[in-house]
């Protein structure tokens, strides 16, 4: 028989966690594959929380993150460091996700050794390098290096194609970040003191309408966050609504909001949720206000309305299958759009429809079988 392939997935922050963890399980537990798990620690406590609830034990753990480290620095570290795990790791296989800073250095890391790379929800653009920055470039690169491209839907498969990547090793997997939202409600279901955190904030707005806020995007910063707070704040004046704000760690973020935000009666500014607080907060949210990628994705899943809040989205299928509306960071429009469908009912059904476009729960199985099947 022969030995089996080793998968080194590397990831270092709280959105890839989330979707390589069913990827990683689904790995570890074919008999064909040897799965290794490297860490870099771009993000350190929230992707620590991912790592424990799931299970996933990484093999080596980086520790790259220095406080207000320049992206050229962390962009050093992280290849110096992830091409010191692979010198030691020789594995066949090197899987990134995403488009992070991590994920990128992986990529490259493994390009310099000759060792093929895998990538997880390939082929998503926005057709703009500077939104969302630097993730648009960081995928593009990963896209040109990759040898097998796993494209959650087929508007990301076209978007590959375009850019001649060979169409056999183009696959439509669905996107994993369907498999852990299906984990995870299965998972509180079974063991519901693992939400109990958000007990006290339910209470305090019980009655009230619940509006899900995340807002955390590098390119928002300097004036679309304060524009954003601003929306909020003007919201928050209702008294039949409330806003629940799990706050990213960033300084950035965290300055602006608590200086808008901070003494709204109808705003909750929280610490970041681990993830089964954060579907839990989705589930009882009547709509989502966000930026972040991950969420527009969830939503969808889950019939949630999500206005996202940035100029351009790489995930057009929300938006066409009308569970989402992208409304920039204009003040007014964040206030008019969301008014209109607490205020709208028929606006409101219009968008909450349960609606799947980004997987059936099955993505880690398919890439499983998959690399399985792949000679390198
Ligand atoms: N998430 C979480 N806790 C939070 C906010 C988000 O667990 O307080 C999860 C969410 O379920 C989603 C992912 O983190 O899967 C999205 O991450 P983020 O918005 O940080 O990054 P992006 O998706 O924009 O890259």
């Amino acid at each position: 028989m022969n030995s089996p392939q080793v998968i080194l997935s590397v990831f270092g922050t709280r959105p890839e966690a989330i979707k390589m963890f069913p990827v990683i399980r689904g790995l570890a537990a074919d008999p064909r594959l040897e799965s290794r798990v490297c860490v870099s620690g771009q993000h350190r406590a929230i992707l620590d929380q991912v790592l424990e609830i799931s299970g996933i034990k990484p093999d080596h753990d980086l520790a790259v993150m220095q406080p207000d480290q320049t992206l050229d620095a962390l962009t050093v570290n992280l290849l110096t460091g992830l091409g010191q795990v692979m010198d030691e790791e020789k594995p066949d296989w090197v899987l990134v996700q995403g488009d992070t800073a991590t994920a990128m250095c992986g990529a490259l890391a493994a390009y310099y050794r000759k060792i093929p790379v895998a990538h997880l929800e390939a082929g998503l653009r926005s057709g703009n390098i500077h939104h969302p920055w630097p993730e648009e470039v960081n995928r593009k690169i990963i896209g040109t290096i990759a040898a097998l491209h796993f494209a959650p839907t087929e508007t990301a498969q076209q978007a590959l194609l375009r850019e001649n990547v060979n169409p056999s090793t183009v696959h439509v997997t669905g996107n994993s970040v369907i498999d852990a939202l299906h984990w995870i409600t299965g998972t509180i279901k079974q063991r519901p003191e693992l939400v109990a955190g958000l007990a006290d904030v339910e209470k305090r707005f019980a009655g009230k309408r619940i509006i899900g806020v995340t807002s955390h995007r590098r390119e928002n910063f300097g004036g679309g966050l304060e524009a954003i707070a601003e929306a909020i704040r003007r919201l928050a004046e209702r008294n039949d609504v409330a806003m629940i704000f799990p706050v990213h760690p960033n300084p950035n973020v965290r300055k602006v909001m608590e200086t808008v935000l901070g003494d709204c009666a109808n705003v909750a500014l929280i610490e970041p949720l681990d993830y089964p607080h954060f579907a839990r907060l989705l589930d009882i949210s009547t709509l989502i206000l966000t930026d972040s990628g991950g969420v527009q994705e969830e939503a969808p899943a889950l019939g949630k309305p999500v206005l996202v809040m940035r100029e351009t989205t790489e995930r057009p299928e929300g938006v066409e299958a009308g569970t989402a509306k992208l409304v920039g960071t204009d003040t007014d429009r964040i206030v008019y759009e969301t008014e209109r469908l607490l205020d709208d009912e028929g606006a409101y059904a219009a968008m909450a429809r349960a609606h799947n476009p980004f997987g059936d729960g099955q993505t880690a199985q398919r890439i499983v079988d998959l690399f399985a099947q792949t000679d390198c």
